[in-house]
């Protein structure tokens, strides 16, 4: 029997940070502030300071093993952890636990529309050397990285990951068609994009864009798109090339 339907808010992300202050940040303005605005998503930010220990409200310890830096304590972060499963859904497809993380997972499009499905996000922001991995298993957290680089904190990362997925809520984006068509929507790079003036330092738009023959103009941006994923990022070209059963070598006539 199917159960009653669902009573859903709006997505919503729990940051846990050191540093509230930082948010919304980026995130309050332009569509995903006017979004947030008007409550097409919401934003709770849950302060690690409280949880800490002690009359200094201490939050972090030196490394076991020794070497530099300080460690998040686990009791700490259990604690806020705790804090912000209260109200959301123990499923986690529904609503992943995050820590931020250059050991984590890439994070893509395709986790940014899965999450956007989900009801919201809990996310760990980590500061100083991390967080104390006993934490993280005991609690199953996710480890996901915005990149192949050290942030000094994960609260950079944790906009660009709601960003990400919060443009794609339904009405969020004015234009819903344009994350359709953008980049990895198709698994190809986008093709480049002009506006007016149609001359500028002597560069001119391409005839075709100005012609008004539609088809020209689609088959003229896949072929940019499909150029472009080729000489950039040949790894997009291969899946691509898989998906479609063509060749990744042949010639394009360009
Ligand atoms: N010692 C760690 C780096 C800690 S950086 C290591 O070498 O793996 C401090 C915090 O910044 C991390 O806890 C994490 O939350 C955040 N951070 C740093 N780089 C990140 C990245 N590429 N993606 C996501 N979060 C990152």
């Amino acid at each position: 029997m199917a159960g009653p339907p669902r009573l859903r808010g709006a997505w919503t992300a729990k940051i846990i940070t050191l540093f509230p202050e930082a948010f919304p940040g980026t995130l309050g303005l332009s569509l995903t502030g006017k979004a947030l605005d008007h409550g097409l998503w919401a934003l709770e930010t849950i302060d690690l300071r409280p949880f800490g220990e002690g009359k200094h409200k201490n939050v972090d310890d030196t490394p076991a093993g020794g070497g530099a830096g300080m460690v998040l304590r686990p009791d700490v972060v259990g604690k806020a952890l705790d804090q912000a499963s209260i109200g959301t859904p123990p499923d986690r497809a529904r609503w992943p636990v995050v820590y931020l993380s250059p050991r984590g997972r890439p994070f893509s499009q395709a986790m940014a529309r899965r999450w956007a499905q989900g009801d919201g996000i809990t996310l760990l922001c980590g500061r100083f050397e991390g967080v104390d991995q006993r934490v993280l298993d005991h609690y199953a957290v996710e480890e996901v990285s915005l990149g192949d680089f050290v942030l000094t904190g994960g609260e950079i990362a944790a906009q660009a990951l709601i960003d990400a997925t919060v443009r794609l809520i339904p009405r969020v984006l004015g234009n819903q068609a344009s994350t359709e068509e953008e980049s990895f929507s198709d698994g190809l790079l986008e093709h480049p994009q002009y506006t007016r003036p149609a001359v500028w330092e002597d560069r001119a738009i391409p005839d075709v864009l100005l012609s008004g023959h539609h088809g020209k103009i689609s088959d003229w941006r896949r072929e940019t798109a499909e150029r472009l994923t080729k000489e950039r990022r040949p790894d997009l070209w291969r899946a691509y090339c898989a998906r479609h059963g063509r060749d990744p070598e042949e010639d394009q006539e360009l």
